[in-house]
């Protein structure tokens, strides 16, 4: 669904309430590796409008926030893999459509984009790194029509997560992307926000060289 102007304004309005609230999520923002000024220029705040504390994730495109997803900020819900957790890991605003997070850093991109699976990685990378970064929200959430989106950029890196699945996900997305991608391969139980924290931004830069 394509977003009008009034709501583009009040999901702003939404956002930027949220990111003043920001510190109610430090805690789970230290746990993430995610620095308070890389949490700011992403405008990532915390809200309890769900019942518990999350993280909101705003998306942004060179037309305003287009969408606001909400991550579970709770550090004791770890990454929901333990299924007697009853809480859904991450909630959207109703009546939004599919997008790519952090669509604006592709007009800056002429070289090289990464692409990460998830918008928490994808502040990662870029939030580190300087690379132009978008993330796609979930292995099998990747749409056909983003292909376009990278049209004549020079090299696409997609991030593999150490796992099958992100594995899979992976070639999966490059496939899509075409000849430009490539897929860089973490190593097991590796996602990028991991590999950075653990190795460092260096390290990290130097594995998605070829
Ligand atoms: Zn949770």
């Amino acid at each position: 669904m394509l977003a009008s102007p009034e709501r583009k304004k009040s999901l702003a309005l939404k956002a930027s309430e949220m990111a003043a609230n920001v510190g109610a999520v430090q805690s789970y923002l230290d746990t993430r590796g995610i620095s308070e000024p890389v949490a700011a220029h992403y405008k990532l705040g915390s809200t309890t409008e769900f019942g518990s504390l999350r993280l909101s994730i705003p998306y942004f495109t060179p037309a305003g926030v287009v969408d606001i997803k909400y991550r579970c900020a709770l550090t004791e819900h770890g990454d929901h893999k333990d299924k007697s957790i009853h809480c859904s890991k991450m909630m959207k605003e109703s009546g939004c459509g599919s997008h790519l997070y952090n669509a604006q850093s592709l007009i800056r991109a002429s070289d090289l984009v990464v692409v990460t699976e998830g918008e928490l990685d994808a502040v990662m990378v870029e939030g580190y790194t300087g690379f132009p970064t978008v993330g796609y929200p979930g292995t099998s959430n990747w749409e056909k029509r983003w292909r376009y989106c990278f049209d004549g950029i020079g090299e696409v890196i997609v991030i593999a997560d150490g796992d099958d699945p992100g594995r899979k996900a992976a070639e999966h997305v490059a496939q899509a992307i075409g000849t430009a991608a490539r897929v860089v391969d973490l190593g097991d139980g590796h996602d990028a926000s991991s590999y950075i924290r653990d190795l460092g931004v260096s390290q990290f830069v130097e594995r998605l060289s070829r």
